[in-house]
């Protein structure tokens, strides 16, 4: 049994993992910023992947994105502000902003979805593909896409469980792998939740404002453990680079890997705007 509760574990961990990345190289860099051009049939891959990972709608979360660019750190009114500042919601609220923000993203993007500027195109550039009939079938229901990648789990682990533990099938394991299924899309979606969070706050603790990043700052684990976004001020100042941080940005090395299939054009090196 142990070996089953490892497997949980292990298959939940790659499902976020597959999350971090196509949040940090799709929807970040690509969609939002457009720091890697990308070709249709990485495009492709980065809304299946989003629906499928990320429980998201691609073209919120760019508009959401995009928007905490605009008004980082500050609130003007109900329409005008940055959508997830823990600062701002501190200030407003009178609650702990950071630990909100830390643990409640999913609450704060729903919620903010809801604004008129994100529901319509005020964040919208030419540059963006235009939603399709695919966006409109599929891809506007993330909950879909959550139950699908359950079932994913649960038929992984109900067809492998039982090789890899060495056990009979019987009705009672097939059930119980179908249930671990359900853990590991669990520890999928806590995880997407909390690194989520962990940007979005630990990363905008900076002691000073800086002009057009707010509060935000570099925190090198975070770079290590969330695919290189931890660089968070440098990317403030900086979103047209495909590289954001010089040392363990693992978005970067997927992207470099991209390039060489063919897939994504790189937009500005790091090198000519940074020099180190
Ligand atoms: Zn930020
Ligand atoms: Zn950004």
């Amino acid at each position: 049994m142990l070996l089953l509760v490892v497997l949980t574990l292990a298959l939940g961990l790659v499902g976020a993992g597959f999350a971090g990345v196509t949040i940090t190289v799709f929807l970040h860099r690509g969609i939002t910023h457009g720091a890697i051009d990308m070709r249709r049939p990485l495009y492709e891959l980065g809304r299946w992947m989003t629906w499928l990972t990320t429980f998201m709608r691609h073209w919120q979360w760019r508009r959401v994105h995009r928007k905490h660019h605009l008004y980082t750190d500050v609130w003007i009114d109900e329409v005008r502000h940055d959508p997830h500042s823990p600062v701002v919601i501190a200030e407003r609220e009178g609650i702990d902003g950071f630990r909100r923000v830390a643990w409640h993203m999913a609450a704060i993007f729903h919620e903010e979805a809801k604004c008129p500027d994100i529901v319509d195109t005020t964040y919208d550039t030419a540059a963006d593909r235009p939603l399709d009939g695919l966006d409109r079938l599929l891809f506007d229901r993330p909950v879909v896409g959550a139950i699908v990648a359950g079932l994913a789990y649960a038929a992984t682990l109900a067809v492998a469980a039982p090789i890899a533990i060495g056990e009979r099938r019987t009705v009672g394991l097939e059930a119980l792998c179908v249930l671990a299924g359900v853990v590991a899309l669990a520890i999928h979606i806590v995880l997407l939740l909390r690194f989520g969070g962990a940007i979005n706050s630990d990363c905008h603790r900076g002691a000073q404002v800086t002009p057009g990043a707010g509060y935000a700052k570099n925190v090198g684990i975070l770079s290590f453990l969330i695919f290189g976004e931890g660089e968070h001020l440098t990317h403030h100042l900086h979103p047209q680079l495909a590289r954001i941080s010089r040392h363990w940005d693992l978005g970067w090395r997927v992207i470099q890997v991209l390039r060489a299939l063919g897939l994504a054009q790189v937009a500005v090196e790091r090198e000519s705007v940074m020099s180190r």
